[in-house]
């Protein structure tokens, strides 16, 4: 390995990871962690909460299903 090898480029992903406990996956999204939190209610203390892709889409799911029902009167 030559010197000066080790110092690679950062690498893209420096998004911390999904914050949904037991994922671990990349995060792609962050919104606030009171809003996440309507779907997500065990995320971790934190200023924001980051989501991977498919849990971002839950929480997307998530709110929107909740404002329908309150439009169904529940
Ligand atoms: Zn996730």
């Amino acid at each position: 390995m030559p010197p000066g090898d080790e110092q690679r480029p950062r690498p893209p992903t420096e998004e911390p990871p999904c914050m949904v406990p037991g994922c671990g996956a990349v995060s792609e999204r962050s919104l606030a962690l009171a809003e996440a939190r309507k779907v997500f209610p065990a995320l971790p203390e934190g200023r924001r909460a980051h989501l991977c892709r498919a849990h971002y889409k839950e929480w997307k799911k998530g709110t929107k299903k909740d404002r329908e029902l309150r439009r169904l009167g529940w």
